[in-house]
């Protein structure tokens, strides 16, 4: 049905626009169009190709992202239509983007590598017939021979790359051990992108910003220091969001962007509660969640944003009545004392694999 559609479609655009303001980009404005199928030049049709062209100018946009995986020709015959230096990508180069940023170990980095490697593969046209329009011609032939000489080029380091990632996997148990060295807890945050990770995170800490942080300066930048009322401390690190619509080529690099969270002394899985897909997320979470080896560390279940549901009480009784969640809005700060409570509760039963853990 018509309306569905529009619900998707909304959704999906809503999730493209936090990756890219995730990925540092300023989004200025979005559109779709309802095609029987995809136009095989330009993905969309001429029409919205040229009201898009017209935005660009208007509005001094730079790049354009599509929300489905765009073929080469596509991506070049759009650039081409828009003209200038606008950049044209689609969903899974964004978030290529953000993994590779957000990669924090060397696995992960290993990983993300590939993928964006294996995703150039079928790409890799777009440069050099390029290079023959702009010789005029003249060289015609030579622009595809680069293309065999670059794919092949490619190809080979795929291969040295998914070798290394076999030694590294191998040796995985080793390097963690040497990184878990503090003995102070780590909470990892988990849960949608946009559920409020980072609100939560900066909000518990403050301005404290850990590069200053001698001790802790081998972290990752997205791990924050929380000191408690009591005394006691935690490190919070915050990691990937996950991703409504995340291309299938795109699972094993987010998976290893992951990964790190098999270190954590309890896994803090917040919820955007507002969210009318709410549920599908805390299942699609704790389907991957199960797939880690993660199934011997505590859980706390975060209801965050209870400030924009239509019935807080509701909620907050609805949340009462099940195990290990908490209500909380990050923006407002309402709840976290409770949340800080219910992180020691946990931790209490945690120390003794964290110690178990430190060489
Ligand atoms: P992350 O992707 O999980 O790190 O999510 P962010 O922390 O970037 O938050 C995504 C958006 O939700 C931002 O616009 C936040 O201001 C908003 N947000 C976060 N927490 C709350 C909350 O408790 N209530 C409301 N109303 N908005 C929130």
């Amino acid at each position: 049905g018509g309306a569905e559609y529009l619900f998707v479609i909304e959704e999906s655009l809503k999730e493209l626009a936090q990756l890219a303001d995730t990925a540092g980009l300023m989004v200025v404005g979005s559109t779709h169009q309802k095609l029987n199928s995809p136009n095989p030049r330009t993905y969309i049709g001429s029409g919205k190709v040229a009201e898009i062209k017209s935005a660009i100018h208007a509005l001094g946009v730079e790049t354009v992202i599509f929300d489905d995986e765009l073929s080469a020709g596509q991506l070049r015959n759009l650039e081409k239509a828009f003209g200038g230096d606008v950049r044209v990508c689609d969903r899974t180069a964004l978030i290529l983007d953000i993994f590779n940023q957000r990669a924090a170990t060397h696995e992960a980095a290993l990983q993300v590598a590939l993928a964006q490697m294996e995703y150039q593969l079928p790409r890799l046209t777009k440069m050099w017939t390029h290079l023959e329009r702009q010789a005029g011609g003249q060289v015609k032939g030579m622009g595809e021979k680069q293309i065999e000489v670059d794919k092949r080029i490619l190809r080979t380091q795929i291969g040295v790359l998914k070798k290394e990632l076999e030694s590294v996997r191998k040796h995985r148990k080793q390097y963690r051990n040497r990184r878990v060295s503090v003995p102070v807890p780590v909470v990892s945050l988990v849960g949608y992108t946009n559920a409020g990770k980072s609100t939560l995170l900066n909000r518990l800490t403050g301005a404290t910003v850990l590069a200053e942080d001698r001790l802790f300066a081998t972290l990752d930048p997205t791990t924050r220091r929380v000191q408690m009322k009591n005394g006691g401390e935690f490190l919070l690190t915050d990691t990937v969001g996950f991703i409504q619509k995340l291309p299938t080529t795109l699972v094993a690099a987010f998976r290893a962007t992951l990964e790190e969270i098999s270190e954590s002394s309890l896994l803090v899985h917040v919820v955007d509660i507002s969210h009318p897909l709410a549920e599908q997320q805390i299942e699609a979470v704790d389907k991957v969640l199960s797939e880690l080896d993660v199934s011997s560390i505590p859980k706390l279940m975060i209801w965050n944003k209870v400030d924009k549901v239509c019935d807080p009480q509701k909620v907050k009784l609805e949340a009462q009545k099940r195990e290990d969640v908490v209500c909380i809005s990050a923006l407002s700060g309402n709840g976290l004392d409770e949340f800080c409570s219910a992180v020691q509760e946990k931790l209490k039963d945690s120390m003794v694999w964290v110690e178990a853990l430190v060489p």
